[in-house]
Order: structure tokens, then C-alpha cells, then sequence
């Protein structure tokens, strides 16, 4: 990127990382962005840097004489700016591959449909308990472009991308990859099933015989992989006693050998089960001891609102899934218990189909709705013969729950729904219902 034209498109988070990190590399840099630019630090230190701003988004403004377009990986590429950079050639990246073009150590790479955050999590927790230095970003939530400056080639950087940063990072080589599955999701964004999955290919693209693809050995789209891609191919799965890491009836077992029972693993649900396999099969690949694997399941109980345990107390187990926005997530997490479930869901009305739930309420004993698809759930819970009682919000249903609740009872908040009817996001929902349930425990 020295001395190279540069349009970056989008002020936000990763926009303004990109921008300060293709100065510091040496390119001309020209911002774009459709509404006003905040007059921060960074807008004030790149404006006497040379960066130019230019606050409307028409395609005006870009022509041949620029190198690049580095855009926010949510931008549409049917926007008329990236179209215009598509007719003109000019190659259009995200911010991941600005970052990458600045670091040569090791890097693992995570993609998928599902499960992405509490893999690249797990893997993080492993190898950092075995005493790695490692630096996460991506998705995850911090953009690359903020943390390479400071890293060196010693450490292992830990990404976990979506197709869309994919898209944009044609040049991405890990040392190991992994992609966890892949489900019809996102073809919106990307017109069609062929094109979803091409951007999940785009990870094991470049990579040569040296480096490891790690696949889910389940799925038509990943086996299709096996033999398109160059890298070393090791496969996972939870089903199958085939591979390196594994798990038979009561055990995780590795090369053959239990690791730990599976009753000391912490995070609940055979999703989970499968993103621990995933995990484990990439830690072992970058060297983790098993003691280190095992510290680690022991005591991950999830990632914050994925069915993440909150706490036990007076034998009732509190979990807490607002990260559940629709149908599909809640039916895992409904799935994932066998003990009597109480079940706390309601929030944004989008016109879903919730009767799809019904047969997913087996083990729910008393529902708590609320919410606008209030009236929803307590058909779907009239529809199974489930008790269900209606309350204004999450932090009123709680203390109905736990007056409800029984030793070996399990308080599950996986509302099906979207939080904006009575929360700013789903974050705010969740700890809404953590900051409840310690005040009613007394935790
Ligand atoms: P992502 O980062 O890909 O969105 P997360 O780890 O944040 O994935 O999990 C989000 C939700 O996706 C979970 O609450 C669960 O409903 C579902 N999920 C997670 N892992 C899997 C999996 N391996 N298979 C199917 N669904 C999963």
C-alpha cells in the first residue's frame, strides 16, 4: 500500500483503523462517508496526516487514479461506489487485508455459518492456558487494523472472519484454517448459494501444502473442499471415532485417548459438543497440551448471551441466550436440555412463523412470555400443553421464575426474537436478565 491512491469507504470502526493504518504504511488516503465526520482524535491526527475527507457517498469521487477501495465488509457491493470501483477494476478489499499486509507470524483463521465466535473463543482460552501469546480479532469484535501495529511475528493472531470480510481479503493465507460449517445463510448479501459458498473457499484459497485446512466433516459445501483446496485437509466431527479428536460416549477423547468426561465440560448443547471438537482439533494442530484443553472446557461456560451459564444456586441452573434472535437459535438452545426448562422469550414482532417451536418444548415446564410476540409464545405454549404465564419484561419474568423453580430446574432466557421492542440490542437484554437473576439469588 506505499504509495498507493486509496479510497476508504465507511467511517466507522473499522474504517477509521484502516485509514490510520494505510497512513501509517505510507499510502494517499482519501475518506469517504455519507454523513458527517466526528471531529475526534483520529479525524484530527489523519487530517494533519494528509488524509482527505469527503463527506458524501455518490461515485463522484472515485476514478481510475485510485489503487484501491477499502470498504466496511457491511457495505453492499451493490452500493454505487463499490459498483463504479467494480467497473473500473480497481480491486476492493476490507480492512483485514490492510492489517494483513503489515504481519508475517502465525496466523489461524475461522470462518463459518455457526459458531465462529465461541470456536475462535475457545481456541483463544486454549492457547493462551498453555502459555501462547496470542492476539484475537475480526468479527469477533475488534477490527484487525487496531491491534497489528503492536503485534510481532512471534505471536499467533487469532481471526474469526465473516464471508463478507472474506470477500474482501483476496489475498488471506493461514497457516490454519478453519471453517466450522456451512448453512444456507446471508444469500441476501451474496445473491446466491454458489457465491456464499465461494466466499467461505476464499480461506483456504491461497493456502499451500504447508498449511492446514480444518473442516466439519458433516456437510455437503465443506466436503466439497477436500479436493479443491492445496492445504493439508484434517476433518472434525462430533458423530464420527474416525478422527484426531473426538468424543465417544462418556469421554473427549484425542489420538485414541480420553482427555477429560464429558460431564466436566462446562458448555452445554451438541452444537456446543461440535464447536469443541472444532476448537480442540486447531488447538492441538498449534501445539496445545491436553492439560491446557482441559483447564479450559472445565471452565468456559460460553460466550456472553450464547446460551452462556450465568450462575447455579439452590440447584437451579440460570442460562442466558438473548443472542437468540430467531427461530433456528432458540430450537438449538431449547435442544440443548434434557432437565425441566423453564423458558423466558418474547421481543420483536417480524412476522415469524414461532409455532415452529412447538415441538421443541418437550422438556419446557412453564413458559414466560413477553415482549410484542407475547401473545405468540403463549400460543405456541397453549399448542404443546405448557403452562404459560405473560409479563411486562425480562427483568419482571425472572423473579416469576425462580418462584416457580425447582432443584435440577434449568432458567432459560432464549426469547426467538430480535430485542429492539424494548431494548436497545440484545447485549443490554441479556445483562438486563444476568443483573437480575444474581439480585433475586442473592449471588
Ligand atoms: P457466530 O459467531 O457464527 O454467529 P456464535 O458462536 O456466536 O456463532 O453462536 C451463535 C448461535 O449460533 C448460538 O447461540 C447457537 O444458536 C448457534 N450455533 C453455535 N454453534 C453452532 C454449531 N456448531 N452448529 C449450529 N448452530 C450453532
Amino acid at each position: 500500500f506505499n504509495n498507493k491512491k486509496v479510497m476508504v469507504f465507511g467511517w466507522a470502526r473499522s474504517g477509521k483503523a484502516a485509514a490510520k493504518c494505510l497512513t501509517k504504511i505510507g499510502a494517499q488516503v482519501t475518506v469517504v462517508n455519507g454523513g458527517d465526520f466526528d471531529n475526534d482524535d483520529v479525524y484530527q491526527t489523519l487530517r494533519s496526516a494528509g488524509v482527505k475527507f469527503i463527506n458524501h457517498d455518490d461515485d463522484r469521487s472515485l476514478d481510475q487514479s485510485f489503487d484501491f477501495l477499502v470498504k466496511n465488509p457491511g457495505i453492499d457491493y451493490q452500493t454505487d461506489i463499490v459498483k463504479k470501483a467494480q467497473k473500473l477494476n480497481i480491486p476492493i478489499l476490507t480492512e483485514v487485508a490492510v492489517a494483513l499486509s503489515l504481519f508475517n507470524g502465525r496466523l489461524i483463521a475461522v470462518t463459518g455459518s455457526n459458531g465462529k465466535t465461541t470456536t475462535t473463543s475457545l481456541i483463544r482460552d486454549m492457547l493462551e492456558s498453555d502459555g501462547q501469546q496470542v492476539t484475537t480479532a475480526g468479527n469477533i469484535g475488534t477490527p484487525v487494523s487496531e491491534v497489528v501495529e503492536n503485534l510481532t511475528d512471534e505471536e499467533t493472531l487469532l481471526l474469526e472472519l465473516s464471508s463478507f470480510q472474506l470477500l474482501g481479503t483476496p489475498d488471506i493465507r493461514p497457516d490454519i484454517a478453519l471453517i466450522t460449517n456451512i448453512f444456507a445463510n446471508h444469500l441476501d448479501y451474496h445473491g446466491s448459494r454458489d457465491n456464499y459458498v465461494e466466499a467461505k473457499f476464499q480461506i483456504t484459497k491461497n493456502q499451500t501444502v504447508d498449511q492446514t485446512l480444518v473442516l466439519n466433516a458433516e456437510g455437503k459445501d465443506t466436503q466439497n473442499f477436500i479436493t479443491r483446496t492445496n492445504a493439508k485437509v484434517v476433518e472434525f466431527s462430533r458423530k464420527s471415532s474416525e478422527f484426531m479428536v473426538t468424543v465417544n460416549a462418556d469421554s473427549l477423547m484425542i489420538a485414541n485417548h480420553p482427555v477429560m468426561p464429558l460431564t466436566a465440560i462446562k458448555l452445554v448443547g451438541p452444537h456446543n459438543l461440535e464447536n469443541i471438537v472444532a476448537a480442540t482439533t486447531v488447538a492441538k494442530l498449534a501445539g496445545v497440551h491436553d492439560s491446557a484443553i482441559r483447564q479450559v472446557l472445565e471452565t468456559f461456560g460460553g460466550v456472553a448471551h450464547r446460551l452462556q451459564f450465568v450462575l447455579s444456586a439452590n440447584q437451579i441452573k440460570f442460562y442466558n441466550d438473548s443472542k437468540a434472535t430467531d427461530i433456528e437459535a432458540t430450537q438449538t438452545a431449547l435442544n440443548s436440555f434434557d432437565q425441566p426448562t423453564i423458558w423466558l422469550a418474547g421481543g420483536l414482532d417480524r412476522g415469524d412463523d414461532l409455532t415452529r417451536l412447538v415441538p421443541n418444548l418437550t422438556h419446557v415446564k412453564v413458559v414466560i412470555a413477553f415482549g410484542e410476540t407475547q401473545q405468540k409464545i403463549v400460543e405456541v405454549a397453549r399448542a404443546a400443553n405448557k403452562p404459560v404465564i405473560t409479563v411486562t419484561d425480562v427483568t419482571q419474568a425472572v423473579p416469576v421464575a425462580v418462584k416457580l423453580a425447582e432443584a435440577g430446574d434449568i432458567v432459560l432466557l432464549s426469547p426467538a426474537a430480535a430485542s429492539w421492542d424494548q431494548y436497545d440490542n440484545f447485549e443490554e437484554r441479556g445483562e438486563a436478565y444476568v443483573t437480575e437473576v444474581k439480585k433475586v439469588m442473592g449471588v
